[in-house]
């Protein structure tokens, strides 16, 4: 068992202690020298290009060059998930959530295939395509993201969603709607924003987004109402997240959360609230159904007209987990916590927002961190040599509750009592008593963050 910690090292210092475990001390003083000493061990293929897929197969070739890896993408390009929501807010283009896979397969030798998985063989270790290719593998990692349970409300459809009250969870022509939408709004038009329940891609995600569509329409259409109707009582990073809302747009918090941070932090009482108001679970919020004609949204409280709505509807492991027999009951799927490996079927991992991972959210972050665990434990496997029963993985999601204003939820986990469990030693979240320069770099960050994470799982 190794128990080298990729939280707590360098990524150097990391890659450098996997390196001599991989290859033997002996070896050591041509980091190059050791990978190529690696024997060569079989064929991986991943399916699914995103954030896990990706990470999983840079990683593998990281960890031993002579591996053949290969990833099955159903698009040329990766619409990143993670910043789609600057889209709406003017301070991203559609163009730059684009990422191509060219520096995966020239720097490191990763194979691409592009053409949709429609099933696969896991007796004969063979997976099938759209495009009538059977690709053998020896092990195989699935990163397939998440499907939008659409017809979870009534009236609502992915045609729906396509044309007149788009999602944009996962990112591409609904978001560029939505982002026109909101843009062109009428002044002093309503917004609605129907929050998931959990558990969902990104959770401090809707509250974002609704933040920066308010901060865009104080300056562009100052008399526009912000309105998120949401089915839960509370959220990841809510107190911080609010503490901006009440400082940045007038938000007077719920009495139950004043009382719990009045004691550490001045919270302001506004006399006249400002135009972004969220709706709990336990005062109705949750969605019923909407209406596309008349543009109408209902919850179990009220029945709001507006003039644009964003449904984030529940979801499930991405379709591609269901068609391989990889989910249970839940939707989701469930897997070996050390390893990620299925408990449905054989040679197969799944990392991501498809896992069951427990205490680790659906973020780009954990499917990264999955990765390369599941990575190390993979080229170990096949070297024959054990593999490590107590990772570390981490996670940490920034958020933004205004341009400037940064927040972060961060933290470590380990496996306990068979369950992926939170550790952390520290605070997890942006302390309410942050500094105005501690909260603005926290803003800064999150830029660096979405620079620096696409360039480790895609460069
Ligand atoms: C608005 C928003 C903001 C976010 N912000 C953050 C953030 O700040 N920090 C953070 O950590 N995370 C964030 N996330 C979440 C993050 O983007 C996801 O958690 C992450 O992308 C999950 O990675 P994945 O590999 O599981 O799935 P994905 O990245 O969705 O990748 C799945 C891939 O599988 C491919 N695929 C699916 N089916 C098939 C098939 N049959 N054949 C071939 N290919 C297939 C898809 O085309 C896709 O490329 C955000 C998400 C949203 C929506």
């Amino acid at each position: 068992m190794n128990s080298v910690n990729p939280s707590s090292v360098s990524r150097r210092a990391w890659l450098h202690q996997t390196l001599q475990a991989t290859a033997g001390a002996s070896l050591l003083g041509s980091p190059l020298g050791l990978l190529a000493a690696t024997p060569a061990a079989g064929h991986v293929v991943v399916l699914g290009g995103g954030v896990g897929g990706a990470t999983a197969a840079k990683y593998l070739k990281l960890f031993n060059p002579a591996l053949k890896v290969t990833v099955i993408e159903k698009n040329r390009n990766y619409i990143r998930p993670y910043g789609s929501s600057e889209v709406l807010n003017q301070h991203a283009s559609m163009d730059e959530l684009n990422v191509g896979y060219g520096a995966l397969a020239s720097r490191y030798g990763v194979n691409f295939v592009f053409d949709t998985v429609t099933g696969f063989d896991p007796q004969a270790r063979t997976v099938t395509t759209a495009g009538k290719q059977s690709i053998a593998y020896d092990r195989l990692i699935v990163s397939p993201g998440i499907q939008l349970m659409y017809s979870a409300y009534a009236g609502y459809t992915e045609q729906v969603a396509n044309t007149a009250i788009p999602s944009g969870w996962i990112p591409g022509q609904q978001t560029a709607l939505l982002a026109k939408q909101l843009q062109g709004m009428r002044q002093g038009g309503t917004f609605v924003l129907a929050a998931p329940p959990n558990p969902y891609r990104c959770p401090p995600g809707p509250y974002e987004r609704a933040a920066l569509m308010t901060e865009w329409f104080a300056r562009h259409n100052p008399r526009a109402k912000v309105i998120i109707v949401d089915p839960k009582d509370s959220f990841v990073t809510d107190e911080s997240m609010m503490l901006g809302w009440n400082r940045l747009y007038n938000f007077n918090l719920p009495d139950d959360y004043s009382k719990k941070m009045s004691p550490q932090v001045e919270l302001l009482q506004h006399a006249t609230p400002g135009n972004l108001t969220w709706v709990r679970g336990k005062d109705g919020g949750r969605t019923l159904k909407v209406d596309a004609k008349t543009m109408r949204i209902t919850t179990e409280a009220e029945d709001i007209k507006a003039d644009v709505i964003n449904v984030i509807p529940p979801m499930k492991a991405g379709q591609l987990a269901a068609t391989l027999g990889l989910t249970d009951a839940s939707g989701w799927c469930p897997v070996e916590r050390a390893t990620f490996k299925s408990t449905l079927q054989p040679h197969v991992h799944v990392i991501g927002d498809a896992s069951v991972a427990d205490a680790m959210p659906k973020s780009g972050f954990s499917a990264n961190t999955q990765a390369k665990v599941v990575a190390r434990a993979i080229v170990d496997e096949l070297a024959g040599r054990p593999v490590d029963t107590a990772p570390v993985w981490e996670n940490t999601c920034y958020a933004l509750a205004g341009k400037d204003y940064g927040l972060f939820v961060a933290d470590v986990f380990r496996i306990r009592d068979g369950k992926i469990a939170r550790t952390n030693g520290k605070e997890r979240y942006l302390p309410l008593n942050a500094t105005p320069a501690q909260i603005k770099l926290g803003a800064r960050y999150q830029q660096a963050w979405l620079r620096t994470f696409t360039q480790d799982c895609f460069a």
